[in-house]
C-alpha cells in the first residue's frame, strides 16, 4: 500500500485526489488499474479512470448481448426473471397502489413489469442508448427516458420509489445522481440501491480478480456502512439490508475462482454471454469443463453465501432506504 498523490488517481465520488492504493487489476482488454481508496470519502476506486474510448468499448454489444436478449440461453433468461420477480416483490411491500416508482438503468424493462405483478403503479425507467433500452421501450408500460438521470428530468418529490440495481458503481457523476435522487424521491418515500460489496469476503479473498470489480464498467464502489452514512446526510435511514443473492453471489465465486486458471478474466461469464469473439483462443472441452465446475460448485456456493450473509459478508448487498418525512 502506498499514499497516492497524482491527477490520474481521482476519487470516482468526491473527486478528492487523497487516496491509498489497495490492490493492482487488469480488465477483459488487459488493460492494467488499481483499486484505490479515497482518504476523504472511504469511496474505492478504479485508478486511473478509464477514458471514454476505454468506458465505450467495454460497453459495445457484446456487453447487453448482440442477440433478442443479454444471454443466449433462454433458460438464463428464465432463470434472471425469477431474481427480477424477487426484486419486485421486495420493493412492491413498500408501495402504496398508484406509487410513482423510477428504475434507473432499467435494462430490459422486465423488473418494472413483474412491479404490476403486485400491483397498480406508474412505471418510469432510464437505460443508455442501446439494445437494451430497445428491448425496454417493447413494454409499452414504462415512460422510458433513453439517456441519464439529469436533475431536470422529474420534478422535486415526484416519486414514491426509485430502485438502483447494480448501477450506482457504473455512474460517471455518482454524487450529482444521489443528489438528483436524493431530491425526486418524496418524504416518506423509498431508494433501493444494490451493489457489489468491496468489504465482503469475495472481495477480500480475490481482490484483482473478483468477478463483481468488472474493470472497466465499475467506477467505485463503497463499504455498505460509508454508503449508509452518505446517504443519512441526504435524509434517508435504512429500513432493510438484503445479503443474500443466488443470482448474484454464487456465480461471483465460481468465476472468481477460474479467473485463477485462466490467462483472460471472465471466460466462463463471456462465454455464457455468447461473446464468441473473446472466447476463441479457449477450446470446446475448455469451456465445457469451466461449465460442469459452474455447474457443480454452485449449490455449494448457494450454501456458503447463506453462511457468508449472516456476516453481512455477502458479494453484493441490496439496501432500502426511505427519506424523512
Ligand atoms: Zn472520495
Amino acid at each position: 500500500m502506498s499514499d497516492n498523490k497524482n491527477n490520474q488517481s481521482i476519487c470516482g465520488y468526491c473527486k478528492s485526489i487523497e487516496s491509498v492504493v489497495k490492490y493492482k487489476t487488469f480488465d477483459i482488454f488487459d488493460n492494467q488499474f488499481t483499486i484505490n481508496k479515497c482518504k476523504n470519502c472511504n469511496a474505492y476506486f478504479l485508478a486511473p479512470r478509464p477514458t471514454s474510448e476505454q468506458i465505450s468499448q467495454a460497453y459495445d454489444s457484446s456487453y447487453y448481448g448482440e442477440k433478442e436478449e443479454k444471454f443466449s440461453s433462454p433458460l438464463v433468461e428464465k432463470i434472471l426473471d425469477y431474481f427480477r420477480s424477487g426484486r419486485a416483490r421486495r420493493v412492491s411491500k413498500y408501495l402504496k397502489a398508484g406509487a410513482k416508482v423510477l428504475d434507473v438503468g432499467c435494462g430490459n424493462g422486465r423488473f418494472l413489469k413483474y412491479l404490476l405483478k403486485y400491483g397498480t403503479f406508474e412505471l418510469y425507467g432510464t437505460e443508455m442508448e442501446g439494445n437494451s433500452a430497445k428491448r425496454a421501450s417493447r413494454v409499452k408500460e414504462i415512460n422510458l427516458k433513453t439517456g441519464t438521470l439529469d436533475s431536470g428530468d422529474f420534478e422535486d418529490n415526484f416519486f414514491d420509489a426509485i430502485s438502483l440495481f447494480h448501477v450506482f458503481e457504473h455512474l460517471v457523476e455518482p454524487k450529482e445522481t444521489i443528489i438528483t435522487i436524493s431530491k425526486m424521491v418524496k418524504p416518506g418515500g423509498i431508494a433501493v440501491f444494490s451493489f457489489p460489496n468491496i468489504a465482503s469476503f469475495q472481495a477480500r479473498f480475490f481482490k484483482g480478480k473478483w468477478l463483481h470489480l468488472d474493470p472497466p464498467r465499475h467506477l467505485f464502489f463503497f463499504d455498505p456502512k460509508d454508503f449508509i452514512e452518505i446517504m443519512k446526510e441526504y435524509g434517508f435511514n435504512v429500513i432493510s439490508k438484503h445479503n443474500v443473492s443466488f443470482e448474484q453471489n454464487p456465480f461471483g465465486m465460481v468465476q472468481s475462482l477460474l479467473n485463477f486458471t485462466t490467462k483472460k478474466r471472465e471466460v466462463l461469464f463471456e462465454s455464457l454471454k455468447g461473446n464468441a469473439n473473446y472466447i476463441k483462443e479457449y477450446s470446446k472441452i475448455n469451456l465445457l469443463f469451466q461449465k460442469l465446475f459452474f455447474v457443480f460448485t454452485m449449490p455449494f456456493f448457494a450454501f456458503t453465501d447463506l453462511i457468508v450473509a449472516l456476516f453481512g459478508k455477502s458479494a453484493t448487498i441490496e439496501i432500502s432506504f426511505r427519506k424523512k418525512l
